[in-house]
């Protein structure tokens, strides 16, 4: 063990130039080099991506990396380009047709290979994976695959169907910052796991200090944002619900020259870079942003986080939040509190969660020869509650997968009451 410790260290300053593992790195590549199922929980910014691009260099062949955020994938891409590394290709949906075929046609060549799980299952690139040889595969931003995680993506669940069609199936390292044990265990679960080794490392911030302000409503919470941005220094995120009241409060924040702006899914690509550049640059010092803000984001001296409502899981809150202080020095988080918010989280975190009669009703549907789609359209399902309700149906059959549904909502309630009273507690 200790000639590999010592091949380690070489290795990563031969590769990247750095001269020290940070915490948790070192034991994590060491397990993936050993061939065995990896789960290695690290806060953000401390390093992930080192955990999956180092062992590949022991290794040779090539690591496949299925990540569930087209942004971040080619972020991840660009990164290693940048650092010279020439075998690295992204198999995604914004390859045009020619340069699919192209990566297609040189797989064996690269090192790295970026997809996406709905790429995954496409029969003709599944065929075309299966006759690489690859030395590994990472799920990145594994909670995403959860149910219990903030940011579930159904389209990950198709990872297990892809790794459950390989015969002799390469390790798997999956990496997130979220550590819930429930999370945790849905990861291995789902990436068929064999007895993994779970790496935990979770971010001790004793700078973040925590405040819980109850307001009478929308209104107050504006005028004690627009009160306390006068006299506070950003930079700072305030968190919001919906896109409209993103650019509400940016927009009364210029109005009082404040530099401020908003951030959400509805802008296009070019202008959420450039704002999230600036604010990067400290051109901007507050974010007004929905939860589409932050993935990936690593600013060391965010001062101010501020909730304008109650995010919808406590892991998007403890993730939020852990965007404060990441440089140690002194900052806040202040939850903006009023009657009523808890049920409208609830009512997001179990928005696409069916009700057990309506995995009853399709259940019946699908015994008397209906579709699936068909029997989702007459139940008026969304599409992300279909996917939930059909990999259920599957794994549990009708009765089981409605008491599941009943548990999970259930759970997701007492989960945000749970959040308040930390909020409270702590201020
Ligand atoms: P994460 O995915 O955990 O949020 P990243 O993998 O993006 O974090 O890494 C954050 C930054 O830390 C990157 O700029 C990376 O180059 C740097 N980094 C990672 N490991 C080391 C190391 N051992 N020494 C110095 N810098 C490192
Ligand atoms: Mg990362």
């Amino acid at each position: 063990d200790t000639t590999i410790t010592e091949n380690l260290g070489s290795l990563l300053k031969r590769v990247t130039g750095f001269d020290e593992f940070r915490r948790g790195q070192e034991e994590v590549i060491r397990s993936v080099i050993q061939g065995r199922d990896t789960i290695a929980v690290l806060p953000t910014g401390a390093g992930k991506s080192l955990c999956y691009q180092l062992p590949v260099h022991a290794l040779g062949g090539t690591v496949l990396i299925v990540s569930p955020l087209l942004s971040l994938m080619e972020d991840q891409v660009a990164q290693l380009k940048m650092k010279g590394e020439k075998r690295v290709a992204a198999l995604n949906s914004f390859l045009a047709p020619k340069e699919r075929a192209e990566v297609l046609a040189n797989l064996g060549r690269y090192r790295f290979l970026f997809t996406s799980p709905e790429m995954l299952v496409q029969p003709h690139i599944s065929k075309r994976l299966k006759q690489l040889r690859i030395a590994y595969i990472v799920a990145d931003e594994a909670h995403c695959i959860s149910q219990w995680g903030f940011d579930f993506r159904p389209d990950y669940l198709r990872m297990r169907e892809w790794l459950a069609a390989l015969e002799d199936r390469p390790p798997v390292l999956a990496l997130t910052a979220t550590a819930s044990e429930k999370a945790i265990r849905d990861i291995a679960d789902y990436l068929l796991m064999r007895q993994p080794e779970l790496f935990i490392h979770t971010p001790d911030r004793p700078n973040i200090a925590m405040e819980l302000v109850r307001l009478a409503g929308r209104e107050e919470k504006t005028e004690w944002i627009l009160k306390n941005l006068l006299r506070w220094q950003g930079p700072g995120i305030i968190y919001v619900q919906s896109r409209k009241r993103a650019e509400e409060l940016a927009g009364h924040l210029r109005n009082r020259e404040i530099h401020a702006a908003a951030f959400h899914a509805g802008m296009e690509g070019e202008d959420r870079i450039l704002v999230q550049q600036q604010f990067l640059n400290g051109e901007l010092e507050w974010i007004c942003a929905t939860n589409a803000f932050g993935m990936g984001i690593n600013k060391p001296d965010i001062r101010w986080i501020i909730h304008d409502h109650l995010p919808s899981s406590a892991a998007q809150y403890i993730q939020e939040i852990g965007r404060a202080g990441r440089d140690g020095g002194q900052s806040l988080s202040t939850l903006l509190y009023s009657e009523g918010d808890a049920d409208t989280a609830a009512f997001i975190a179990t928005d696409d969660l069916p009700e057990p009669e309506t995995v009853h009703f399709i259940g019946k549907c699908l015994a008397e020869g209906m579709d699936i789609r068909e029997a989702g359209e007459l139940a008026g399902l969304s599409e992300t509650a279909l996917r939930v309700i059909s990999y259920w149906l599957d794994r549990l059959g009708t009765a089981q997968a409605a008491i599941q549904m009943d548990r999970l909502a259930k759970a997701k309630r007492e989960e945000i009451q749970s959040m308040v009273q930390f909020a409270e507690g702590a201020g």
